[in-house]
């Protein structure tokens, strides 16, 4: 117990009573945390005083760069004026302001914002629409969910169990027989020789085979990350999403695109799904980015043709009954809208589709580095995949090397987030050329000192 006025020698850097997610728990207290003090733009400053960049952006969520003025004189601003109220049974002029305001910026008719508490809570609430909608719509059998390996979807039960990253199931329960899994549509582990438009054909083959083997009246929904990010930054070949969305379209299953990653910029658009994939879909999920990590808040925009299908099945009230004690909270509320304006006044969905290119480019110069074999990158997100020798796959070792780059990273001021062996990056959208370089040329630094041992 302290009274909370730690110096820094008494600061428990083992953070023995705080079991961080995916910590092991067998090592709990014996491992030192880097403790973090202040940040500001791409960098934080760790409690030693090393400024390092902040390549991850938080976890794929500061996406207007920290300390923004205008976002802590929003939020506290509303705190003062009203720090909560019964989403139940009351609205507040700033929230419904922010479902408005999300609802202009996203794609077709998906104007019906469902306010959840993160990124988890927003696939929650969309897979259990889906069972929602097609009992409302009187077909209880259409609940089966189609997921694709290594996609990541969250932590709740239901979220969790439409994950496809094997690892991260062992001692841990799913639910059983609603989900289907079809593979990744990752173009580096494809058949040598095959073209990435046959490797596309064949994805799109294994979709309809999976849907016609558990029968399209049995399938509520297909859920995909446009870009798969905590599956390690995969980019699907050209035309994949189109062609998935529309098979679910031809079998009548709806399409959920879970954007908490991918929105709010990091592809430089609001929303990737139509300006990237040229694809509307009936459900997005979307969080991170939404508030750039400086409160929590989530949501699931669900399109008008949904509710239509479901008002015209009956005259009797259709409660949805599902949601949070902080649905919608009018601080996360202010928040994002203060977030969204940064976004217009800075038009920093401009600034990320001129930087992508450079971005790209110099992560691309990564590729002569013979622990790098493979680069992806799109928008402001890209994944360095790292084998120490490709003709011995060896996944701990791989994942033990990311690690150490990290390490390395670390003390030469960058932070990189190993996602088993890729070293993914995905800084705050405000990063400029200058500091792509600077980011970019400790990661080459970090990587070479790996590999040296
Ligand atoms: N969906 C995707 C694509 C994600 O990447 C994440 C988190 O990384 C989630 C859902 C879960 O979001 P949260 O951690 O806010 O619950």
């Amino acid at each position: 117990m302290t009274d909370g006025s730690d110096t820094l020698q008494d600061i428990d850097k083992t953070d023995r009573h705080f079991l961080h997610p995916w910590q092991d728990v067998v090592s709990i207290g014996e491992d030192d945390w880097t403790v973090l003090e202040t940040s500001s733009g791409i960098y934080v400053k760790d409690v030693e005083g090393n400024k390092l960049i902040d390549g991850p952006g938080g976890m794929w969520c500061v996406n207007v760069g920290h300390g923004r003025r205008e976002i802590i004189d929003a939020v506290t601003k509303q705190i003062s004026e009203l720090s909560y109220f019964s989403p139940w049974s009351m609205a507040a002029s700033v929230t419904t302001q922010l479902a408005e305001r999300i609802a202009g910026i996203a794609p077709g008719d998906l104007n019906n914002v469902f306010f959840t508490t993160g990124g988890s809570t927003a696939v929650d609430s969309a897979l259990r629409f889906v069972f929602f909608y097609n009992n409302c719509l009187g077909r209880p059998d259409k609940k089966q969910i189609i997921a694709r390996v290594n996609g990541y979807h969250g932590s709740t039960y239901l979220s969790s169990s439409v994950s496809g990253k094997e690892r991260e199931k062992a001692n841990m329960d799913m639910l059983p027989n609603l989900v289907h899994f079809v593979s990744s549509p990752k173009p580096k582990d494809r058949a040598k020789g095959l073209s990435l438009e046959a490797f596309c054909d064949e994805k799109i083959a294994e979709l309809e085979a999976k849907i016609l083997e558990v029968g399209a009246d049995k399938i509520g929904a297909f859920i995909a990350e446009p870009i798969m990010g905590s599956g390690g930054v995969v980019v699907p070949p050209k035309g994949y999403f189109k062609r998935c969305h529309a098979l679910c379209k031809k079998h009548d299953i709806l399409f959920i695109a879970d954007e908490v990653v991918t929105s709010f910029g990091r592809l430089g658009h609001y929303f990737a799904s139509e300006d990237v994939f040229g694809v509307v879909p009936d459900m997005i999920t979307t969080a991170k980015g939404l508030t750039s990590g400086y409160l929590p808040m989530g949501a699931l925009l669900i399109s008008d043709r949904l509710m239509e299908d479901i008002s015209q099945t009956s005259n009797e009230p259709r409660g949805f009954t599902s949601g949070f004690t902080y649905s919608g909270h009018p601080v996360s509320a202010a928040c994002a809208m203060a977030n969204i304006d940064i976004f217009e006044n800075d038009n920093l969905l401009e600034h990320v589709r001129e930087v992508a290119p450079y971005f790209a480019d110099a992560m691309n110069s990564l590729s002569d580095l013979p622990e790098v074999t493979d680069i992806r990158v799109m928008g402001l997100m890209a994944g360095i995949e790292c084998e120490l020798d490709a003709s011995t796959p060896d996944e701990d070792r791989d994942c033990a090397f990311t690690l150490k780059v990290d390490a390395i990273c670390q003390d030469l001021g960058l932070l990189v987030r190993p996602i088993y062996n890729a070293c993914v990056m995905s800084p705050p959208l405000t990063i400029t050329k200058p500091e792509i370089d600077k980011m970019v040329s400790i990661l080459r630094a970090g990587i070479v000192q790996a590999a040296k041992g």
